[in-house]
């Protein structure tokens, strides 16, 4: 295929890189423009559905990604007082239903599987992007480092703090949610055996907090990751440095396992989420945002780096088809903005439900959405990006606003 147009992608995070690959799997080369001196070392968890790896394998990483994932057999979710079993969500199930694997992997794992597909001589890091103008049918990017291009196109996928947005759509801060973040990650041989069973991924829920623990590398590592709805403000970042008695204060009366698992803790970090009010200020003309940097969301249902997967297939594949490059992305977002806004909502109400504070209604809620009712992931993995990339997708209507 010969390359129609130069494009350039701003932010090299899971967005950006994977974007470059799929571009790469349509014949079109990109370069990859990224602030940080070195490709994200973060040490986190992250999880990826069904479709969304459907995405990564039709771009060619099946192989990689399975190489480093982890494929646990479900969540157990808890009641985080009680240890009341309320739900077990079985991923085994799951991918068998949908046709692809629903895995688990530590970011930096997968930042590396997807970054081994790409030419390095196109991932320029140290280049930060400070100011981006259409000039007629060419974009003119400048960096902080005095770099100044010229590409037909560009990706921007910044993240939530993006500085495309606001210099095509004017003051468009991201708002602090009123809910944070405990991250931690723990040596597996610091976990007694029994504390993660039976399948080494627990979900406990509580009165307006969630903790989920899960093993990444094998057992080598138990990340945890909470959240919580709170009155005192605090910074986004992967790496703000927490108290481990703070974390532990925050989840009080935990029944014997999670309370176990708390006292392991001896250091965390932790994290304000923020995001934006539902928006179609995605781009236009040839300047095209994807990721946080188009639709930041929620953590809860588990899927601001599945909808980022799923964007880069098909950013790349409308680039593929259409010989406009404008047109090309007015069609992806005519097919995308309506599912991530639901995805988006699904994600608030997901905080609403694991965070309700009467045990008794929230068990009867899991047990509805886990019967495929209001609040189920079901219709989220079940799109195929492969096959329905030019399709606008039905998606339920869901009442929930940021
Ligand atoms: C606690 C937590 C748990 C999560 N768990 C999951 C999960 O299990 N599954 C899931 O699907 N999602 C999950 N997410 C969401 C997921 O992490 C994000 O949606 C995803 O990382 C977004 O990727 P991105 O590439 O769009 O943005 P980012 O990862 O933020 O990457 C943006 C990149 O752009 C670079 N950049 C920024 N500004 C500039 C600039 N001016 N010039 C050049 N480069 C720039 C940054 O350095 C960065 O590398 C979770 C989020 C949180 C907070």
């Amino acid at each position: 295929m010969t390359q129609k147009n130069s494009i350039a992608i701003i932010g090299g995070g899971l967005a950006g890189l994977a974007t470059a690959n799929a571009l790469a799997s349509f014949g079109m080369k990109a370069d990859v423009y990224e602030t940080a001196p070195a490709l994200g070392e973060i040490g986190a968890g992250v999880n990826t559905s069904p479709q969304a790896n459907k995405a990564l394998q039709a771009i060619g990483l099946g192989e990689k990604l399975a190489a480093v994932a982890d494929s646990s057999a479900g969540t157990h979710t808890c009641n985080m007082q009680t240890g009341e079993f309320l739900e077990f969500a079985d991923r085994n199930k799951a991918a068998a239903r949908y046709g692809a694997p629903y895995y688990t992997f530590h970011r930096a794992d997968l930042m590396d599987a997807i970054a081994s597909g790409l030419d390095p001589a196109t991932i320029h890091l140290g280049h930060r992007l400070t100011g981006i103008e259409e000039r007629g049918d060419r974009v003119a990017l400048t960096f902080a480092n005095g770099a100044n291009i010229e590409a037909d196109i560009v990706i921007g996928a910044d993240g939530v703090r993006s500085v495309i947005r606001p210099a095509l759509y004017g003051d468009d801060n991201p708002t602090y949610t009123g809910q944070m973040v405990w991250r931690a990650l723990l040596k597996g041989s610091d976990i007694p055996s029994d504390l993660l069973d039976p399948a080494g991924h627990i979900e406990w829920v509580g009165p307006g907090c969630h903790l989920n623990a899960y093993y990444l590398r094998g057992h080598d590592v138990v990340n945890i990751v909470t959240q919580e709805d709170t009155a005192k403000w605090v910074a986004e970042g992967w790496s703000t440095p927490g108290d481990p008695d703070e974390m532990r204060a925050s989840f009080p009366n935990p029944e014997p396992r999670l309370k176990k698992l708390l006292s392991v803790v001896t250091e965390c970090s932790k994290w304000g989420l923020f995001t934006r009010p539902l928006n179609d200020n995605w781009g236009r003309g040839r300047i095209q945002l994807i990721g946080d940097a188009a639709h930041a969301m929620l953590p809860n249902a588990g899927q601001g780096a599945c909808q980022a997967f799923e964007d880069s297939y098909i950013v790349a594949r409308w680039l593929a088809a259409e010989p406009d490059p404008v047109k090309a992305f007015e069609n992806f977002r005519r097919v995308r903005i309506k599912r991530v806004h639901a995805v988006q909502r699904l994600s608030i109400a997901r905080a609403r439900l694991k965070h309700m504070r009467d045990p008794v209604a929230q068990k009867a809620m899991i047990a509805a959405q886990q019967a495929g009712g209001a609040g189920s992931s079901n219709w989220v993995w079940a799109f195929d990006p492969v096959a329905d990339w030019d399709k606008e997708p039905e998606v339920p209507t869901i009442e929930a606003e940021i």
